[in-house]
């Protein structure tokens, strides 16, 4: 049982170690130690841990700026009546992941949204919202049982039907039970996974497309979940997988806290310029004019923040990255299966699935669980981003042969 928050108490953090603090000052204080400890362990979960935006933080107090507040509301593609944003920064963050995603420079319009789940909604909602205006028909959502809940749950606030594909044993949708649960007579909205949440699935792209060809539905429209895998893979020599040229999709979602490493919760919604304009959006006279997104107020320093980092990455600096997290989930899996424990990863995918070890090792390294009959049973997932180093595998390892020893 976790220990229930209680007043005028605060505690520093959860696990591994509680600590009871009386003032808030204190708690600062102590959850700065623990969290410096503690952060770099967390395995299950895709958080970069290496960014270091100290340099910006430097600007942001030494120019006043804390005592500043911008709002990049409205469309940044736009003539924003807003005067203090940093929409152009906004807008060259987009162009620089839109260019390496394959769109023409001319043709592309986005938003930093406020998470990847964001990111999912504006392209769930753009994709209706074109559909339904193309055919007069809303449309019928495909996307697969392995894909993240957060489509799921959009569909449903959006109140559109869905039809959850079928997936193989690694969580790829199915072509064939794609092509059984189309409807032909209604639109289509497909939604592919490139890095499903648990088992870092991609859906073969090119082979649900030879399916949505051969049924032909009276439109359709395909936006990609992205939120880890579309991070990383356009800087390897993978990126066709997430080509707009090679794939046909009309938008993609983007999660800028994962393998960016922005420092907050955010995300990058990249779609064409057709697909704006088929959006019916409302005049919003004090915002001069469209706006098609759904959230108004959106942060200012965001932008920044993301741009501070492919700025001070640019594309080497990420493409290290991207590399240096693919070669040490490969030298991670092979570790597992040198000790013999069951373990699985999916091309071009840094998430490993493995048999869950006890709950202890489950919650010394903050290992995300699952279920899944086909591969035994209980799972767990690690998630290897840049924090996991080659020492940290070893540890994990070494924690793992004692286990296995002690039986
Ligand atoms: C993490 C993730 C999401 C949700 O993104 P948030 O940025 O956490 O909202 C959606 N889809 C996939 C595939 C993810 O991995």
């Amino acid at each position: 049982m976790k220990k229930r928050f209680i007043n005028p108490k605060y505690y520093a953090t959860r696990d591994p170690e509680i600590r009871l603090v009386n003032t808030f000052d204190e708690f600062l204080e102590n959850m700065a130690e623990v969290a410096k400890e503690n952060y770099s362990k967390v395995l299950g979960y895709p958080t970069a841990g290496t960014s270091n935006m100290e340099g910006f933080y430097d600007w942001y107090v030494n120019t006043g700026m804390t005592r500043v507040f911008m709002n990049n509301a409205g469309d940044p593609f736009g003539d924003s009546a807003v005067n203090l944003t940093t929409m152009s920064i906004e807008r060259k963050t987009i162009q620089f992941m839109a260019s390496l995603l394959g769109f023409n420079r001319d043709n592309v319009w986005g938003i930093i949204t406020a998470s990847g789940t964001d990111g999912n909604n504006h392209g769930i909602y753009f994709g209706a919202q074109k559909l339904k205006n193309e055919t007069g028909l809303l449309p019928i959502v495909y996307v697969s049982k392995e894909s993240h809940y957060s489509n799921k749950r959009l569909c449903d606030l959006q109140n559109l039907e869905v039809r959850l594909i079928d997936c193989d044993d690694m969580g790829r949708m199915k072509p064939e039970a794609l092509r059984a649960a189309i409807y032909p007579g209604r639109p289509a909205l497909v939604i592919f996974s490139v890095g499903s949440t648990f088992k870092g699935a991609i859906d073969d792209q090119q082979a649900l497309n030879d399916v949505l060809d051969e049924v032909n539905p009276v439109a359709v429209y395909r936006h990609v979940d992205a939120a880890l895998f579309g991070g990383y893979l356009p800087f390897t020599e993978h990126h066709d997988i997430v080509d707009i040229n090679k794939c046909g999709y009309q938008s993609i979602a983007i999660s800028g806290h994962k393998f960016f490493g922005v420092d907050a919760p955010c995300g990058l919604f990249i779609t064409t310029n057709s697909v704006f304009e088929a959006q019916k959006s409302f005049k919003v006279g004090y915002l001069n004019g469209s706006m098609p997104m759904i959230n108004c107020s959106r942060s200012s320093i965001i932008p920044l923040k993301f741009y501070w980092i492919i700025d001070r990455l640019g594309i080497e600096g990420l493409s290290e990255q991207a590399q240096t997290i693919l070669e040490n989930t490969v030298f991670f899996l092979g570790e597992l299966h040198r000790i013999g424990w069951p373990a699985w990863k999916n091309t071009h995918s840094n998430t490993i699935i493995m048999k869950k070890p006890s709950d202890k090792l489950t919650d010394k390294y903050n290992l995300a669980q699952g279920y899944d009959k086909a591969l035994g049973g209980a799972l767990v997932h690690v998630v290897v981003m840049q924090k996991v180093t080659r020492e940290l595998i070893s540890a994990f390892i070494s924690d793992l042969e004692d286990e296995i020893m002690l039986g």
